[in-house]
């Protein structure tokens, strides 16, 4: 198994993309620890979809935006799994609007829960890391982040956001054995994306080479290669997982 013995730390994983990338890691032997923001039904359900898998797990309730927050969760996971192997900042939130009509709380909240809590997680993260001398953080930036999206300032500049993070994290911790890198998912087939009326869905489907949205399970795979040795040379890089689109 590609991850076993290894801790991952994964922020919003109750449901969709998170969810998947929980569930692959759980697969490949890894113990999980999760957060999102209540550990409602769903989230209790994703806890037991992971435990039936044979792995521990661990699920707080957090908001990622909260510094403190963040810092909270990370000592909760060492206290209990005395390590961190793998952190994946997920958690993320869309507050569409044109920029002349954007207002200042929907850029604030989205640049708060997309970029400034993979900041928060990867600074509480990272001493544990150096300590370790490894360690792979995963930020899932969007190909929005790379090219833009009319109606979506706050959250493309978010997303560039999160690469950039990644590429300087990187440079400033690849002596201690720490690795850094930023997937670009496309048009994934979540609640993120199901409440998009259907024909913008019909005109993006149309546009992306494969002719398709991807499926979470995409998102998971090519995480756990970044999480696992098998990209043991790989740092700084943004892999693109949009079927073709930003070709
Ligand atoms: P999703 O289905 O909406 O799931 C997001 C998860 O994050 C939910 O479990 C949500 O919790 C949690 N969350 C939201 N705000 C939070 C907060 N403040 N604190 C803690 N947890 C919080 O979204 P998704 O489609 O899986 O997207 C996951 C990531 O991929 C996001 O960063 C998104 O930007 C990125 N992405 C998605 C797509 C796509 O097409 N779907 C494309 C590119 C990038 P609740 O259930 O409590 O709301």
């Amino acid at each position: 198994m590609l991850l076993e013995n290894k801790v991952a730390l994964i922020t919003g994983a109750a449901r969709g993309i998170g969810r998947a990338i929980a569930l692959k890691f759980a697969e490949e032997g890894a113990s999980i620890a999760f957060c999102d923001l209540a550990m409602d039904e769903v989230a209790m359900k994703t806890k037991s979809e992971l435990e039936a898998l044979g792995v521990k797990v661990l699920a707080v309730a957090s908001d990622v935006s909260s510094f403190e927050g963040a810092q909270g969760v990370v000592d909760q996971v060492m206290a209990e799994f005395g390590r961190i192997d793998v952190l994946v900042n997920n958690a993320g939130i869309t507050r569409d609007n044109l920029l002349v009509r954007m207002t200042e709380k929907e850029w604030d909240d989205v640049l708060r829960v997309n970029l400034k809590s993979a900041f928060n997680y990867c600074h509480a993260t990272v001493p544990v890391m150096m300590r370790q001398r490894g360690g792979s953080i995963i930020n899932i930036s969007s190909v929005v982040g790379l090219h833009g999206n009319a109606g979506q300032c706050n959250y493309s500049a978010s997303k560039a956001g999160m690469v950039a993070l990644s590429m300087s994290i990187a440079k400033e911790m690849g002596s201690r054995g720490i690795r850094a890198n930023a997937v670009a998912p496309g048009f994934i087939m979540t609640e993120m994306t199901a409440s998009l009326p259907e024909d913008v869905l019909k005109k993006w489907t149309s546009s992306i080479p494969l002719r398709r949205g991807g499926t979470p399970e995409e998102i998971a795979k090519v995480c756990c290669f970044l999480a696992s040795d098998m990209s043991s040379y790989v740092s700084g890089q943004v892999i693109a997982i949009d079927g073709g689109m930003g070709a």
